[in-house]
């Protein structure tokens, strides 16, 4: 059993308590902190969409130049945005490094393809 501190009034109350019972003050509790953290930012989402997507075309492109060209913006684009989302720090670390790293392995099979 753990005791915090209340915010409002700085008494110690129980730490699952979701107010404090001296003077009503909201706390932030420990589960609301922890959805908090695991929610991925909206970044890190789009980075992997965008990779799924690119490398999805590149396996199905049929070593067509046109699409590749476009296969290889979409995971550069994947990539850009996975990378600044590690450099913010935000929400979603692990799918932003998924995105970056399915990003360079489209990359480099559509660029074979393409020569
Ligand atoms: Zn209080």
């Amino acid at each position: 059993m753990t005791m915090v501190f209340c915010r409002g009034c700085a008494k110690e109350i129980h730490e699952s308590a979701p107010l404090c019972p001296q003077c009503g003050a909201s706390q932030p509790t420990n589960i609301s902190l922890q959805q908090k953290k695991e929610s991925p930012s909206g970044v890190a989402i789009t980075a992997l969409m965008l990779t799924c997507l690119s490398f999805l075309a590149c396996l199905v492109s049929e070593g067509d130049k046109d699409s590749l060209f476009g296969v290889a913006a979409f995971a550069i684009t994947g990539a850009i945005l996975g990378g600044i989302n590690l450099q913010q720090r935000r929400s979603g670390k692990t799918i932003a490094i998924v995105s970056v790293v399915l990003a360079c392995i489209t990359l480099l099979l559509s660029l074979g393809q393409i020569s």
